[in-house]
């Protein structure tokens, strides 16, 4: 991770409020967004801003130390244990979510299908390339959350394409945890509410 971009990628990761624990004494604590400002809001409903610079120092000191236990950043923040905790979801998160595109890896399609094999429980997002780069597209009807089993996802036969899942228009992007994916495909969409396939309504809550 880039750990110099941290505190911007908060703001990403947490426009939509995200309940963690404290790594040392497992607290609970709320990360959110507010017009482009950081905020945790603790287990006793105290809301504070969470600084740039303080975010910064920390970085530094990371970088120095790389300790995972919030005293060794007592003398530039006090809200390390929420900066520790931030941190794991972040790198949890991008370890366990995979992108197929077959502009940014060779075989695309032969690493999608295998990852498929690997998780048969797993769950994939299809959408498509130009919504991660045209603002002026609405990717509310293109963009689908589906189980790794769903047809319309793994059985080729449906297309015509050489390479349909990941070649043609669209690309996938897939996890082993549904949350993980779900809030993946809402930082890149945008969207508030992502769209989850038929072949999913029976499956999670
Ligand atoms: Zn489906």
């Amino acid at each position: 991770m880039a750990y110099k971009d941290f505190y911007h990628l908060m703001l990403e990761y947490f426009s939509h409020p995200v309940e963690l624990y404290t790594g040392s004494r497992n607290v609970p604590f709320t990360l959110y967004t507010e017009e482009q400002k950081l905020f945790v809001r603790n287990g006793k409903d105290n809301i504070s801003r969470i600084d740039p610079k303080e975010v910064a120092a920390f970085v530094e000191r990371f970088e120095e130390a790389e300790s995972l236990l919030a005293k060794d950043y007592q003398d530039v923040t006090f809200k390390a244990s929420y900066l520790l905790a931030a941190m794991k979801y972040i790198t949890d998160r991008n370890a366990s979510v995979v992108r197929f595109h077959s502009e940014e890896l060779d075989n695309s399609e032969v690493q999608y299908k295998n990852w498929l094999n690997a998780n048969p429980e797993g769950y994939v997002l299809n959408l498509r390339k130009r919504s991660e780069i045209s603002s002026e597209m609405d990717p509310s009807n293109s963009t689908f959350l589906h189980s790794a089993g769903c047809s319309s996802v793994n059985n080729e036969r449906s297309y015509t394409h050489s390479e349909p899942f990941t070649g043609n228009e669209y690309f996938k992007i897939c996890s082993a945890n549904f949350y993980a994916l779900e809030q993946e495909a809402m930082r890149i969409t945008k969207l508030s509410i992502v769209k989850r396939h038929s072949c999913l309504k029976s499956h999670i809550r």
